[in-house]
């Protein structure tokens, strides 16, 4: 997905939040946005998104099916997780029995509490938060947008939350998400884009120097698919092998992805820097 010349700004008279943004997320990366509060991160994650238009250049190649965590997620009434989830499984075209079967598996990894039966406006934030998370992995999203995801989750959603985005990153999908320490995205993303004073500019890959070579081997009986998997190096050669090189802290997803998509590991080694 590309930004092209993107500039933004809140009506006529407004300021420009974002001037001149030229950027660019590929399938199978984490990116993180990071800057001061007011920087304009959620503008561009909305931008990103669909959810407002550039009022100067182009936003190009988002995928079709879009995930968006919102920094604030009012879920209130008295619709209980469960009915809402499924409800909005539905209108992304699952049936009822799918639509209510994968809101329950997202709230079991997530381990809501507070009551999946209870009204939602009685969750306290955090289980809030993790509702907000489920509806936007109802169908598996091409791009998953988080707006201070990680802000109001206890410990253990915070390891599961990782893991979600990186089964998302795997499986080819682009993930962005904002947040404003450095360490999260440090921790979390494979590359940062900086925003600050309007202007948006990318950090380098963080994880250049901690890259993890892995080599995967065909072992299912029909013939082998396209590889669905992030940083492919070369298709495979005549023993069948295919060669692939990620930052090390997608190396989890990646194997667990490729696993099950009737791959084995044959090797995995620190890449040569
Ligand atoms: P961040 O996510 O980095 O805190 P935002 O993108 O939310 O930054 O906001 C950037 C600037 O745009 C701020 O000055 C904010 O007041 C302004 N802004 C954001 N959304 C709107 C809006 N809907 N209408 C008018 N101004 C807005």
């Amino acid at each position: 997905m590309r930004w092209e010349e993107v500039g933004k700004r809140y009506g006529l008279r407004g300021g420009w939040v974002l001037r001149d943004v030229d950027a660019e997320c590929r399938a199978g990366e984490v990116v993180a946005v990071v800057g001061r509060n007011g920087s304009g991160k959620s503008t561009l994650l909305r931008l990103a998104a669909g959810l407002t238009r550039p009022s100067r250049g182009t936003v190009t190649g988002r995928p079709r099916v879009v995930g968006y965590v919102p920094d604030r997620f009012p879920p209130a009434g008295r619709m209980s997780a469960t009915a809402y989830l499924t409800h909005l499984g539905r209108v992304r075209g699952l049936g009822t029995a799918r639509s209510a079967a994968r809101a329950g598996e997202l709230l079991d990894r997530l381990a809501l509490s507070g009551g999946r039966e209870a009204p939602l406006a009685t969750l306290s934030k955090g289980n809030a938060q993790k509702v907000a998370v489920a509806q936007a992995l109802l169908v598996p999203p091409g791009l998953f947008v988080l707006d201070e995801p990680w802000s109001g989750l206890d410990a253990s959603a915070h390891e599961v939350l990782a893991e979600l985005l990186a089964e998302v990153a795997a499986g080819g999908g682009t993930v962005l998400f904002t947040d404003h320490r450095e360490s999260l995205a440090r921790t979390h993303a494979t590359r940062s884009l900086h925003v600050a004073d309007g202007r948006v500019t990318p950090q380098g890959e963080s994880g250049t120097r901690d890259l993890v070579d892995v080599v995967l081997a065909w072992r299912g009986s029909g013939p082998r698919p396209p590889a669905a998997l992030p940083g492919v190096r070369a298709e495979p050669g005549p023993d069948g092998q295919l060669a692939l090189r990620v930052p090390r802290q997608d190396t989890d997803a990646l194997l667990l992805a490729a696993l099950r998509e009737g791959w084995s590991v044959a090797r995995v080694t620190e890449a040569a820097r």
